[in-house]
């Protein structure tokens, strides 16, 4: 076999490895490569390389792969702190309030008001009342039953009569870690002035008075 047909077969080996010649050349070559060691090792060389390189280029989408996946799997966790931390939040501040049952809460027996020595008034909350109420509302009342903050309108500013609280709780602090413990609190009413004559705890959903102190003036 002559060198010159041998560097011409090297000329075609890319073409006849990538299959991408003419049938009268493939037939050439493969006749040439049966009877020439050398081009055959060539040729082995060449479909090695080729081999390599795609094996390389496998790893490498593999390697961005994982890349991505991991940005993938941080900008989720990213996500999903930041969609708690919202909640987390939202459980805290986004939470409506709401009115304290006085059955549900036994507020019978968890809030009242007390005197002391100086003659000022005490609104004190025990239990669920202490633990749960986040706020005390107050109103007024007046002598027909009209309370200031409740059914405004009708509130005789005039003939106010007695002064109540409404305790409000975050309507989910029920269940949640946020209370203020079950330690007793106390709020000062401060001396009744001449006009209160009774004290009450007001439940403004059902608009129901529950007398703390004092009496209530017969209408
Ligand atoms: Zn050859």
């Amino acid at each position: 076999m002559s060198k010159q047909n041998c560097s011409m077969m090297r000329d075609l080996l890319p073409l006849y490895a990538d299959g991408v010649c003419s049938e009268e050349t493939r037939k050439a070559v493969s006749e040439h490569l049966a009877v020439c060691s050398s081009c055959r090792a060539m040729l082995e060389k060449m479909n090695r390389k080729v081999a390599l390189s795609a094996e390389t280029d496998i790893s490498a989408i593999k390697k961005i792969r994982k890349k991505l996946l991991a940005v993938r799997i941080a900008v989720i966790a990213a996500a999903v702190i930041i969609l708690a931390g919202g909640l987390y939040a939202g459980y805290i501040w986004a939470v409506t309030d709401c009115s304290m049952d006085y059955v549900k809460y036994d507020l019978a027996n968890n809030v009242y008001v007390e005197e002391d020595g100086s003659g000022d008034l005490w609104l004190c909350t025990k239990g669920n009342a202490s633990a749960l109420s986040i706020f005390a509302y107050p109103t007024l009342s007046d002598s027909s039953g009209g309370h200031l903050g409740h059914d405004g309108q009708s509130f005789d500013a005039d003939k106010k009569s007695g002064m109540g609280y409404t305790l409000k709780m975050m309507r989910i602090s029920a269940i949640s870690p946020f209370t203020y413990g079950s330690r007793e609190l106390r709020m000062r009413i401060g001396k009744p002035d001449p006009e209160i004559k009774y004290i009450f705890y007001y439940d403004d959903v059902n608009d129901i008075e529950y007398v703390l102190w004092g009496e209530k003036p017969q209408t």
